[in-house]
């Protein structure tokens, strides 16, 4: 079961709502078997491609893929993406490219903000904050909060 977030700039409202992790069906024999529902996931035919290649040739899948919140490291845009690595003579992870600068999306990660008020990181570089690209400030309020499947 996934989780919904619909986070919004505590100060100008931008924001994303998103679906993050995997739904009932998001077994790895229905993602990574059949490759229209995995293109369906990355919306991108290059991307479906080089997995199905990989796979056949023994790559093996990380287990926590699934739908992440991801951000433009140079403008900070948000976007919800599909995750997943995997891991033969070498590693191979999606490259998301921003829409507005093409620079690879980088997945965030929550962290700590001030009371009822979340932060975003980077997963990869910790001491790297997520701030709206809109006005410059780094909080999020979290509007609303579910599940799906
Ligand atoms: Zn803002
Ligand atoms: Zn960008």
């Amino acid at each position: 079961m996934g989780e919904i977030h619909d986070l919004h700039c505590t100060k100008c409202g931008y924001g994303i709502k998103a679906n993050t992790g995997i739904g009932m069906l998001y077994s790895p024999e229905n993602v990574f078997k059949d490759k229209q529902f995995l293109l369906d996931l990355v919306d991108d035919t290059k991307i479906a491609d080089q997995t199905m290649d990989l796979l056949t040739k023994g790559y093996e899948i990380n287990e926590d893929y699934g739908h992440a919140i991801y951000a433009c490291p140079n403008d900070f845009y948000l976007f919800d993406k599909f995750y997943f690595q995997l891991k033969g003579s070498s590693k191979f992870e999606p490259q998301y490219p921003c829409p507005y600068c093409q620079t690879t999306l980088k997945r965030l990660t929550f962290a700590k903000g001030s009371p009822r008020a979340t932060r975003l990181r980077f997963v990869k570089e910790p001491e790297k904050y997520w701030h709206c690209p809109k006005c410059g400030n780094d909080e999020l309020n979290e509007m609303a909060f579910g599940n799906w499947d």
